[in-house]
């Protein structure tokens, strides 16, 4: 018998590790750094993993029906990945996509028959968001239960609510990296959105060697958008979880996996993702860039000689290229 997929479901996960020789080498760096390349997944990012395991434990569990329509809010891999496995099983999909999200993630939604509208045109999201007596988190849980209320064929994924999300890391991601590197790894780097890549893929490495350090990527104080700095440019995917209130950190993310909190600043991110394409021949996203700058710091520290570092770079760069990340 040959090897024919009958699903895209069936080609997600899987995906190589790569070192980065040539990275190493420009930097004389005294670790080694291995990248998870996530983009090798059919939608090219990490989140094809988290789209089929939500919409198949929801279809498993009977809150999934024939007929409903998946909705999400996400920054865009998600929905992405989400649109094309709802595409691939026949369910309608509606995406609310975070104003700023570049044209390449609307389009592609589209292309895969979804909808995918800004969280500004959804009149329900935006009446929430712009409640002054609502935090943004308070804000999009009084619109989903609105929403759930008012149309009953509708499902949200819910990636910040939904243990499907670290658990398909916990038992994908994490195995994959310790059979790829027969448990030599010393070190997990990661950024944290909805914390599910670091907090899954975390405790199954922590559970196999608890030596294993886990550093959590996140974008620097002057990258941050927030009320203090409003022109924050943000890292797509990325934000700061060790300085902002309990309840506004994700259900997905464990704080308490990680061993080290990392900031990097965009030009970081930007010039790492830049420098890897030209010294590896890969082509990956602004966290990814984040990710590899974080690598790359602990991979020069003196303690860390001989380390192996194990780095995820969440997706493609050609996601990117109505940005400035590869304008040189
Ligand atoms: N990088 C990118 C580009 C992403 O889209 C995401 C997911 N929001 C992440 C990193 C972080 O992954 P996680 O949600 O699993 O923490």
């Amino acid at each position: 018998m040959g090897k024919i997929y009958e699903s895209i479901s069936e080609l997600v996960g899987g995906t190589p590790l790569l070192r980065l020789k040539r990275y190493e080498q420009k930097y004389g760096l005294r670790a080694e750094i291995y990248a998870k390349l996530e983009y090798f997944n059919p939608n090219q990012s990490s989140k094809d993993r988290i789209a089929v395991a939500m919409i198949e434990d929801a279809e498993k569990k009977g809150r999934l029906k024939p007929g409903d329509t998946i909705w999400e809010l996400t920054s865009g891999n998600t929905g992405i990945g989400v649109a094309a496995v709802a595409a691939s099983k026949g369910y309608s999909v509606r995406i609310l996509l975070e104003d700023d999200a570049n044209e390449e993630r609307f389009r592609t939604i589209r292309a895969f028959g979804g909808e995918a509208v800004t969280f500004s045109e959804d009149p329900a999201l935006s009446k929430a968001l712009n409640n002054p007596d609502y935090s943004f988190v308070y804000a999009v849980k009084k619109f989903k239960e609105a929403v759930k209320e008012e149309k009953r064929d509708i499902f949200f994924l819910d990636q910040d609510n939904n243990d499907a999300n670290p658990n398909i890391h916990e038992t994908t991601t994490g195995p994959e990296i310790w059979e790829d590197t027969d448990g030599n790894v010393d070190f997990l780097v990661a950024g944290t959105g909805t914390g599910g890549t670091i907090s899954g893929a975390g405790k199954y490495l922590k559970q196999r060697n608890k030596n294993i350090k886990i550093v959590s990527v996140q974008p620097g104080p002057l990258t941050r958008k927030n009320l203090e700095n409003p022109d924050g440019e943000g890292i797509p995917g990325i934000h700061a979880l060790d300085c902002i209130p309990e309840e506004r950190i994700p259900h997905t993310m464990n704080m308490d996996i990680v061993d080290e909190f990392f900031n990097v600043e965009a030009k970081e991110a930007k010039q790492a993702a830049r420098e890897v394409a030209r010294t590896d021949g890969i082509l990956v996203g602004y966290s990814s860039g984040a990710a590899l700058y974080t690598a790359r710091q602990l991979a020069q520290r003196s303690e860390n000689e001989g380390k192996k570092i194990v780095v995820i770079l969440p997706d493609t760069g050609l996601r990117y290229f109505s940005t400035d990340l590869f304008d040189v």
